[in-house]
């Protein structure tokens, strides 16, 4: 795997508006240094014990997106640092980012994390479950995280019809919650979808920020 190529050849492609998370999860420090001196500034991880290892020892100005299933219990480890948390289901755990950030006075960007593909999953919000969420007014009270916008994976398939049905309906969701919920704020503005098999598909949706890993890293070992 040439890393700088590959780095170079997808920003390269990338329209002004999106933004490449480049996901190193599983991928060592010399990787991400590969990467980072290309110019790539942020990187996604999902596990939250890696993530801190790794943001100890590689560059401060790295931006750290997290972009893995995150426990409630684990969330106090990443808030000094964390960028931007991509996956949040729950108004509890939105609730316990707030508590956490508050303590250290940081405002987390954090995207709603909705289930848009066929498989099954425990994690995300429905469309319905999502908007019950907003209706409630309880978030508007939690000042120190920001709800930047929304984060989809697509069906693992290789039809593309169906993963282009699906990144369009997030989008057009985003565009319901911001007319609804955040008409008149500026921060809500990420569409998070797109993955190496299909990020071409998900900027064409209207995607703002492709989380790729594979095809800058090469195949990850588990
Ligand atoms: C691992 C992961 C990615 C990157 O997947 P690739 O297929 O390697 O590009 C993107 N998003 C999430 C949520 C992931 O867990």
């Amino acid at each position: 795997m040439n890393i700088q190529e590959n780095i170079k050849n997808i920003t390269a492609e990338l329209p002004p508006h999106v933004r490449l998370v480049a996901v190193s999860k599983f991928h060592p420090n010399q990787a991400i240094e590969a990467a980072y001196e290309e110019g790539q500034h942020i990187f996604g991880e999902s596990k939250v014990q890696e993530l801190n290892a790794k943001h100890a020892d590689l560059p401060k100005d790295i931006e750290w997106h997290f972009i893995g299933h995150l426990q409630t219990n684990k969330v106090k480890y990443i808030v000094p640092y964390i960028s931007m948390i991509h996956a949040v289901d729950s108004l509890k755990l939105l609730k316990e980012i707030n508590r956490q950030a508050e303590k250290i006075n940081r405002v987390i960007p954090c995207l709603l994390e909705i289930h848009i593909a066929k498989e099954e999953s425990k994690f995300g919000f429905t469309f319905d479950s999502c908007k019950e969420m907003l209706q409630n007014d309880e978030w508007r009270e939690l000042k120190n995280i920001c709800i930047a916008g929304v984060m989809g994976m697509a069906t693992n398939t290789d039809d593309n019809a169906e993963i282009r049905m699906e990144f369009r309906k997030l989008k057009l969701f985003f565009d319901e919650l911001k007319a609804g919920y955040f008409p008149q704020t500026d921060t809500f503005r990420e569409i998070s979808m797109g993955m190496s098999h299909d990020y071409h598909l998900a900027i064409e949706e209207g995607s703002t920020l492709i989380r790729v890993g594979s095809k800058i890293f090469g195949e990850r070992i588990y």
